[in-house]
């Protein structure tokens, strides 16, 4: 294979563009790009024309506006090039309007109520910023999608806002700065991917994976993640003949897959891509993971993206690294050599800081799912409390530019003991990997998002809650007659202030619980508890001030997301039910009704039955907690679908009832699933499926 020439090979990137495009053409639509404006509308049909002429060439044969709606998903509706002429032949055609904008009937994506259904007219907007690319043979032009009246309805929109916002605002501080030769900021990011990958036929066996891509019951095997050796471990022929597929479908659509090693947890694995500005990041992740998925099936296993899909193994998340990067090449969280003496990096952290706490909850919010709750606060993922880590060495030289004193930070080199090895250059701070928000150098790394999530969601929150931050900073400099001393002040203050979001130490333990209460900071453990944070007055202001989310918008989002929660859970509680009653209570019932068999037959011999008796009333007992849990589960679903229009309430009896009887049902099956005879045990084992990939 050779990568360079198969790399983008299906995008019609700069390059591409560059040869399909007159120079004229090109040129402006780089200029309505760079300059967020919109396009002119005879560029955009010679834009279209040339679009359509490489995507045949590489034999595609439709397009489709490829947007990303509420449901985290992305969507997509084929159209073919065909169109008839006199004579009964066709052309192939693609228009310039057909380019900038579709009419999707977008009456069943999720809209949080904004757009009601006899209206249910929606519009997909050409995103020019993020590159057109084929798939299946089909164009893909990447769009924002909104309602009638002009909402988002998506997760792009409020992104590309952010980002505009986050520009203006960095902008204006770097120009007070005296930076006057910076012209744009952008936000980069590099989105790591946890997944599981397991054997497909043994996945189909079961109903829970099938229905809800997670396991609702399974008893822990003997062995799990203990002795640590799945991470970094060597990778399985198998595995790896998925990873080589899946890079080179990557690799084809322009996406830089460049990592990839086994996880903590058996059958789970990671990829990681090169950085890219945090709108292409975003539509690769989308990709990313529908290509897992899609090239696992071709390698007869299943791709698992759900954030717990393991009850006893660490679930997957996704790291989102985030930094700011000016069009003269500066990254702007770079502390340099000395960072107490780089104001605008010392600027940026504190912008960083404040944001951090001031909008924490919100923050949170942008990760909330059924999903991740599974994980966040379960010692293997941060808890849902937000924090920052610094390392000492960073705050240390943070403290040292307020009190105006010097600090040297610990960068030294390290000898490894032989000879033969090499000197490293020591990093000043050790790596912490349990905070949710790490600063790793030269960017931070936002650790809560659930492998499942869009990671637009987050990236709206950190890039307008910063914009903020900016804003304020701005006011600051401007008030003042020295540049030096405001930048002063301003660390000062933040330190002051903010210091409590900061810490260093080990966020899974349980002191940190206490501490971050005591210092003030929230801990909303649940989805229910943290996206009512959206509709918070104080947020609703600041997304409203930097022109990002609307405040109907804003209750669209908490809308769908608790809508999102609460089918979700009741599709695993309906699956969970299903199982149980047709599958785990008959199940053990055949094996005690065999054991009852081998009573009789020791009896009439002679033999002492007693521990098949013991065995028997163990299991007689486990099935009828089954049942019970089972019949409750079923009152309490009935409750659920009782509650029609608040969405929150029923939200929360999912949360304070459905879910903990879900756990009685599934820990009374899980117990008799370790005595019976495996034969009875209607789907394959924990220890099957996470171990027989090979
Ligand atoms: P780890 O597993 O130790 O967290 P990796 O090296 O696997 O780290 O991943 C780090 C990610 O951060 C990669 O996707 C990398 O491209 C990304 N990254 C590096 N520099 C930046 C930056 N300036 N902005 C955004 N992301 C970055
Ligand atoms: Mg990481």
């Amino acid at each position: 294979m050779n990568i360079p020439e198969i790399f983008a090979e299906n995008v019609f990137n700069e390059k591409a563009m560059k040869s399909a495009l007159s120079p004229d053409v090109y040129r402006s639509l780089k200029k309505a790009v760079n300059e967020n404006e919109p396009l002119d509308f005879a560029v955009a049909q010679e834009v279209a024309d040339a679009m359509k002429e490489w995507a045949i060439s590489k034999g595609a044969t439709h397009y489709t506006h490829w947007f990303q709606p509420m449901t985290g998903i992305t969507a997509e509706k084929h159209d073919s090039f065909i169109s008839p002429v006199k004579g009964g032949g066709i052309i192939m055609e693609f228009s310039g309007k057909a380019l900038i904008k579709g009419e999707p009937d977008a009456s069943s994506f999720p809209n949080g109520g904004i757009r009601a259904t006899f209206e249910a007219r929606g519009y997909t907007a050409w995103d020019p910023s993020s590159y057109a690319f084929i798939k299946d043979n089909t164009l893909c032009i990447p769009t924002a999608f909104c309602s009638f009246s002009g909402e988002a309805l998506d997760k792009k929109t409020p992104l590309i806002r952010s980002l505009e916002a986050i520009n203006k605002k960095a902008l204006k501080v770097l120009h007070l700065l005296g930076k006057s030769d910076v012209s744009k900021v952008h936000v980069t990011v590099g989105a790591e991917q946890e997944y599981f990958l397991i054997d497909k036929e043994m996945a189909q066996k079961r109903e829970d994976l099938v229905f809800t891509g997670r396991t609702l019951f399974g008893a822990k095997p003997p062995k799990g993640q203990e002795l640590g050796d799945h991470y970094f471990g060597a990778i399985k022929p198998r595995v790896k003949s998925f990873m080589e597929s899946l890079n080179r479908e990557l690799w084809k659509l322009g996406i830089l897959a460049k990592t990839e090693h086994n996880e903590v947890a058996p059958a789970q694995h990671e990829l990681a891509p090169v950085f890219t500005l945090v709108n292409t990041a975003t539509d690769h992740n989308q990709l990313t993971m529908e290509l897992m998925k899609k090239v696992a099936e071709r390698h007869g296993l299943v791709c698992l993206l759900a954030e717990k899909p393991f009850k006893g193994v660490n679930g997957s998340g996704k790291h989102n690294n985030w930094s700011l990067v000016t069009d003269t090449g500066v990254n702007l969280l770079d502390p340099g050599e000395t960072p107490a003496e780089n104001l605008q990096f010392l600027l940026f952290l504190s912008a960083i800081i404040k944001a951090v706490d001031d909008y924490q909850d919100i923050l949170r919010a942008s990760v909330a799912s059924a999903g991740n709750d599974h994980r966040l606060g379960a010692h293997e993922a941060p808890p849902a409390i937000i924090s920052i880590f610094l390392g000492d060495d960073l705050l240390n030289a943070l403290k040292a530019f307020i009190n105006n004193s010097t600090y040297k930070t610990g960068k030294t080199t390290m000898r490894l003991g032989a000879k033969i090895l090499p000197p490293l250059p020591k990093d000043a701070t050790d790596r912490n990997r349990t905070s949710p928000l790490a600063f790793t150098g030269n960017k931070f790394e936002f650790r809560m998002v659930g492998s499942n999530d869009s990671i637009a969601d987050c990236n709206v929150v950190l890039n307008t809650a910063v914009a903020e931050s900016l804003d304020y900073f701005a006011k600051v400099i401007e008030s003042s007659s020295d540049v030096t001393k405001s930048v002063h002040d301003i660390v000062e203050e933040t330190i002051k202030n903010h210091e409590r979001i900061i810490f260093n130490g080990n966020n899974y333990s349980d002191e940190w619980v206490e501490e971050a209460k005591a210092r003030g900071l929230k801990n909303l453990k649940t989805t229910p508890e943290a996206v009512v944070s959206y509709t918070a007055e104080k947020n609703a202001e600041l997304f409203e001030k930097h022109k990002v989310l609307s405040r109907t918008e804003l209750f669209a989002i908490e809308r769908v997301m608790l809508e999102n929660y609460t089918r979700i859970v009741k599709i695993e509680a309906l699956t969970m039910l299903d199982m149980a009653k047709k599958e785990i209570y008959p199940a053990i019932n055949n094996y005690v009704s065999k054991l009852l068999e081998l009573v009789e037959l020791k009896k009439s011999n002679g033999v002492s039955s007693a521990t098949d008796i013991a065995l028997i009333s163990k299991l007689n007992s486990l099935n009828e907690t089954v049942y019970y849990e089972a019949e409750k589960l079923s009152v309490l679903i009935d409750k659920v679908n009782a509650i029609t229009e608040d969405y929150h309430k029923a939200s929360l009896l999912i949360k304070d009832e459905v879910l903990p009887c879900m756990e009685a049902l599934r820990s009374s099956a899980d117990e008799a699933e370790t005595c019976t005879d495996e034969r009875y045990w209607p789907y394959p084992s924990y220890a099957k499926l996470l171990f027989s990939v090979k």
